[in-house]
């Protein structure tokens, strides 16, 4: 019998167009690997939403291995140290695994290569971080460049498919069970909102594909309106590698249209940010332009007003209908709408003054799509801090948006206070005199808001 080959799997929990599965499937017996080392990822290690996501998606992959009579072995613990346990039980030699950016497993494949035969895959982005280069062979660091010189190259590779034949080791060595990694919310069970909100695994990925691939050419014109189901709602499923960006792009190729060339160019920004932690692997914590290092920031671990006001962002209680129904969503559901996240984030950083990494951190544990590349750069880019980046100045107006989005019907879903009013009161129903008792008033007006953010602004640059 040939030896058994190990698949260590991370954020590609699918049978389908994964390198890694195939390339291992076709040379032996093949043991698939889940390990949850949290301390690896540290201040990253997977927030509540995600834990939830990660918990469906692994009891997925696990009855889809199943059908196959091959089986997900779960561990806790270091990775490397995991994985070659795995190996001298079962007498493999070889680990297949997909390549991950996140610097921790960069770290950890760095490790297990000195221990193990590591054999590593391009399976999870459009290309490998790092191959779309300028002429001179250095790395982009801006994205419009970086998408441009990417659809010189397109297509991407091929679609891998599922292995015909997973075939099973002599033993199967021991794993962990899935219910004892309590990933799941229990005192008090939150998740309810986001059950209803989504449907988790490969499956549930493709079927969300076929409905996306109706809608796909009006992406354009309603991509930008929260009150509508307008974008692909892909983001989780890409995140933990239900689905692969190359099947994405497989299915819909032929769907050209304007809808589909500003799709693609979304789904290259995804590419283009596991370039950016390629590079700058801190980037999550710290600020690309260094000049910000010394921005006031309002801090709310020293200043109690200020850990108030984070606390009314998080919790949707700001009096702004727009920022407040983007975080309720967020909390209800694990999600947020792209142009909402882009409105609160502007709203923190700016009318607030508070650091962008707080709210990096809130999204990190809210989000069902939270991914240390995209969460990081797009904060940075909201807060002016980082290598491609709107400018601190440029501060979103968020009632100008609301309106101009045609926001109405998501404010009255997410924020039910306000359920009574219509457009244009809802927007700003204290500016129209129709507040409700039990929706606060503006924790800030907007002038005021602007005139502190462009103040501190000011201060950093005259040093
Ligand atoms: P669609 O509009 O259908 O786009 C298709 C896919 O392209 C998405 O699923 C996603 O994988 C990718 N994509 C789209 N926009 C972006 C973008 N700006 N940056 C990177 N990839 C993109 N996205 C995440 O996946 N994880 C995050 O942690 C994350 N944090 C964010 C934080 C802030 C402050 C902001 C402004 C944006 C963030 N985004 C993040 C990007 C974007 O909001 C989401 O990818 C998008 O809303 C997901 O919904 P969708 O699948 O319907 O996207």
């Amino acid at each position: 019998m040939s030896e058994t080959q190990i698949v260590w799997l991370r954020r590609d929990l699918r049978m389908a167009d994964n390198p890694a599965l195939f390339a291992a499937a076709s040379q032996g017996p093949v043991v698939c690997v889940y390990v949850l080392d949290d301390d690896a990822a540290g201040h990253h290690a997977y927030g509540g939403a995600s834990r939830w996501w990660l918990h469906h998606s692994l009891e997925s992959l696990s009855n889809s291995l199943g059908k196959r009579n091959a089986k997900l072995i779960l561990r806790r613990g270091d990775a490397v140290e995991e994985l070659c346990k795995v190996a001298e039980e079962v007498g493999a030699k070889t680990v297949h695994a997909n390549r991950h950016y996140e610097p921790w497993w960069r770290k950890a494949q760095g490790k297990l290569s000195d221990k193990l035969d590591l054999q590593l895959y391009d399976g999870i982005y459009l290309y490998p971080a790092g191959h779309i280069t300028t002429g001179s062979g250095s790395q982009y660091k801006i994205y419009t460049p970086f998408y441009k010189a990417m659809r010189q190259q397109f297509p991407p590779r091929d679609v891998v498919p599922e292995p015909d034949t997973l075939s099973s080791p002599e033993t199967w060595p021991a794993s962990d069970n899935l219910a004892d990694w309590e990933l799941l919310p229990t005192r008090p069970d939150w998740s309810g909102g986001l059950a209803d909100f989504w449907q988790v695994g490969e499956e549930a990925a493709h079927q969300r594909l076929s409905e996306w691939e109706e809608d796909v050419s009006d992406y354009e014109d309603r991509r930008n309106l929260p009150s509508q189901d307008g974008s692909s709602r892909l983001s989780p499923s890409l995140h933990f590698g239900e689905i692969g960006p190359v099947q994405i792009w497989d299915a819909l190729k032929h769907k050209r249209s304007d809808g589909w060339q500003s799709y693609e160019s979304e789904l290259v920004w995804r590419d283009y940010a596991a370039n950016v932690i390629c590079q700058f692997p801190a980037y999550a914590r710290e600020n690309y332009r260094e000049d910000y290092d010394q921005l006031k920031w309002r801090d709310p671990d020293t200043d109690e007003k200020a850990a108030r006001d984070l606390k009314k962002w998080q919790e949707g209680k700001t009096g702004y209908p727009i920022v407040d129904a983007g975080m309720r969503q967020l909390y209800q559901t694990g999600w947020m709408h792209n142009r909402v996240r882009m409105i609160t984030a502007s709203f923190l950083i700016k009318h607030l003054l508070i650091d962008w990494r707080k709210g990096e951190e809130w999204f990190w544990d809210c989000l069902c799509d939270a991914d240390y590349g995209s969460n990081s750069v797009n904060w940075q880019w909201n807060a002016g801090t980082g290598v491609d980046s709107n400018m601190f100045v440029r501060i979103m107006a968020p009632l100008t948006q609301s309106e101009k989005f045609d926001a109405a019907s998501y404010i009255r879903e997410y924020v039910p206070e306000l359920a009574d009013l219509d457009a244009p009161y809802i927007h700003d129903p204290e500016e129209h005199g129709c507040l409700p008792k039990a929706y606060p008033p503006k924790m800030i007006a907007h002038k005021a808001g602007r005139e502190r953010a462009m103040d501190a602004y000011k201060a950093m640059k005259d040093g």
